[in-house]
């Protein structure tokens, strides 16, 4: 293959290298106990939705970019579609609960005070107030189709906040935004103690959700461009 796209383009000596190279995806440690976010979200359901759930995406993305790597090396996309679609699923499983636990904090440290700050203030220009844009999260939380989250997103073109609901971790997203707040609206998140009164867990969950952590991403984001 190599010299089949431009001489400027430097040798490829040995084919094997073409494969690229692979990041190892691992786990998060949180910032805090399983039982900390106690009543709000039960410490079985943290333990296994961590240990487990988010262990068995992590997994799954180191899986099916290992099968690409090897289906470069030997040259077989036979299984592209079903790779791709891999690493979108336990991709989108990895960056969501990652982002989940960092914007989730104990009362005692912290968890459901929003101060005025860049972010409150943004969340006032989109949605008009800020009981208005928990109405609207929380609506779109309750009724996201099967399993599914509930994410604001930062949307770079014009600085505006956005609502979606993603169904899986992948579909129905956005593209040239950030997300910077979301909440998991899988059974295995709340069943075990809220078991289908979703919208009980998803109205307990904002007395932990950390504040600070989105506002220090939402200016990050802002300063990103
Ligand atoms: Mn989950």
């Amino acid at each position: 293959m190599a010299g089949t796209l431009g001489s400027s383009l430097p040798a490829i000596a040995d084919e094997k290298t073409t494969t690229g190279s692979l990041t190892k995806h691992e786990l998060p440690q949180l910032s805090y106990g399983y039982a900390e976010l106690e009543p709000f979200i039960d410490a079985m359901t943290m333990e296994l939705h961590h240990s487990k759930h988010h262990k068995a995406y992590v997994d799954g993305l180191n899986k099916a970019e290992a099968e690409l790597a090897k289906a470069r090396t030997n040259g077989d996309f036979s299984l592209i579609q079903h790779w791709s679609k891999q690493c979108a699923f336990h991709g989108g499983g990895h960056a969501l609960h990652s982002l989940f636990w960092n914007i989730m904090a104990p009362i005692a440290k912290g968890g459901g005070v929003l101060d005025t700050c860049p972010l409150s203030d943004a969340i006032t220009a989109s949605f008009g107030s800020f009981e208005v844009f928990k109405k609207q999260f929380t609506a779109a939380a309750t009724a996201v189709e099967g399993s599914g989250w509930a994410i604001l997103h930062y949307r770079k073109n014009d600085g505006a906040l956005i609502i979606l609901q993603a169904e899986n971790q992948h579909k129905l997203s956005a593209w040239n935004t950030i997300p910077l707040l979301v909440i998991d609206v899988w059974e295995h998140a709340y069943y075990l103690k809220y078991q289908n009164k979703r919208s009980d867990y998803v109205n307990a969950w904002w007395n932990i959700v950390n504040w600070k952590a989105v506002n220090e991403m939402y200016v990050k984001a802002r300063q990103a461009e």
